[in-house]
């Protein structure tokens, strides 16, 4: 028998989140964001039920000939554009959009042979500072750009730095409104964050680009969690108890003897560990669910066990479900968010670490 661990990777929540995020900006057409491998999820796994978005956006071009050969024909985007010249040729060749955030682009752009042209999306630095052209370079970039052959339609872009958080988008906003009212173009901004929380309030964005969110994991968690936005989790992380043992009060539990029963207390052996993508960071007390109960770990996690207190499930032993996070068996629900904020971190961190060894099914 394999070790006994799987992820699995809910496609129906994938649907019902892409859902939840068309509904908060009903007139937006949407990318799926795929970048990272998904999230974690594995992009050949989630593709089916990402079908019904209106783009595909992602930052590896091997990623990008991944989507392609899975047969989809529609918009394809670069989110950090090409990284060097010979990329242009295979956004040529796919049919890739790309991103085009700093001058060398332009000029790399303006060298390339192509009888196909481009539609780019010209990136606004609003304040985040990391890519994107200052406001007041915009317009001298969007008229190089349209006056190059090898450029068909031009969009503009930007990328919040606090759309979950209390400073907002308004600041950038403005930024990114001044340095392009008079521009044509169709405007992408929004994250999951800026998606959920900020379409309402007149924000115009003909695209959006909620990412997190569509794989279940609140934007802004602590604040609001996903049950409050509706969104699901879209992948498990379970594993099966493989030992049970007593501890008399006083003993140790694990590396550095971190945890000391202070009771007599029944625990579990859980066949996971920090080489799964279990953080080894999680203190005593993470939460977990024992064949759906909300269980507590106990001791350090290592590299293939971590141990959990059995107490709230007397009738638990070898081979009882352990839900890491997602769904258990019953359908009690473990959010990710919550996992992630006992480690420090946030859901998008546990997702994309999700290890290698891990087996994946996918269930509808
Ligand atoms: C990753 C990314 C997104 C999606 O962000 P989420 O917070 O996951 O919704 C959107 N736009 C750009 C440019 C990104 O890099």
């Amino acid at each position: 028998m394999p070790r006994p661990i799987q992820a699995t990777i809910h496609l129906q929540a994938l649907r019902d989140n892409v859902a939840v995020c068309r509904r908060a900006a009903p007139d937006a057409r949407l990318w799926a964001v795929v970048k990272a491998n998904a999230y974690g999820h594995g992009i050949e796994r989630v593709f089916d039920g990402l079908r019904g978005a209106d783009g595909i956006a992602l930052l590896d071009l091997d990623e990008a000939v991944r989507v392609r050969k899975l047969g989809w024909r529609g918009p394809l985007l670069l989110l950090e554009g090409v990284f060097e010249q010979r990329d242009l040729e295979l956004c040529s060749r796919l049919g890739l959009w790309h991103t085009v955030h700093c001058q060398e682009q332009i000029d790399m752009l303006a060298t390339h042979k192509t009888n196909e042209p481009h539609r780019v999306f010209l990136k606004v630095n609003s304040g985040m500072n990391r890519l994107g052209f200052q406001p007041e370079q915009v317009r001298s970039a969007w008229t190089r750009l349209n006056a190059l052959p090898q450029v068909d339609e031009i969009s503009l872009m930007t990328h919040f730095s606090d759309a979950d958080g209390p400073k907002g988008i308004a600041a950038q906003m403005a930024v990114f409104r001044q340095a392009t009212d008079d521009l044509p173009g169709e405007r992408t901004v929004s994250n999951s964050a800026a998606t959920l929380r900020h379409s309402g309030s007149g924000l115009v964005s003909d695209w959006v680009r909620p990412g997190i969110a569509t794989y279940g994991s609140a934007p802004d968690y602590p604040l609001h969690d996903a049950a409050h936005w509706g969104l699901q989790p879209t992948m498990t992380l379970a594993a099966r108890i493989i030992a049970t043992r007593t501890l008399a009060p006083g003993d140790t539990v694990g590396y550095g003897s971190l945890f000391t029963a202070d009771k007599v207390m029944r625990i579990g052996v859980v066949a996971c560990g920090y080489a799964d993508g279990y953080p080894r960071v999680c203190p005593t007390g993470t939460p977990v669910l024992v064949d759906g109960v909300r269980c507590r770990t106990v001791g350090r996690v290592s590299m293939d066990m971590i141990t959990v207190d059995l107490e709230p499930v007397p009738q638990a032993g070898m081979g009882s479900e352990v839900t890491l996070w997602g769904r258990a068996g019953n359908g009690a629900v473990l959010p990710i968010d919550e996992v992630a904020a006992a480690a420090g971190t946030v859901g998008y961190e546990l997702m994309c670490a999700l290890a290698l060894r891990v087996p994946v099914v996918v269930a509808d």
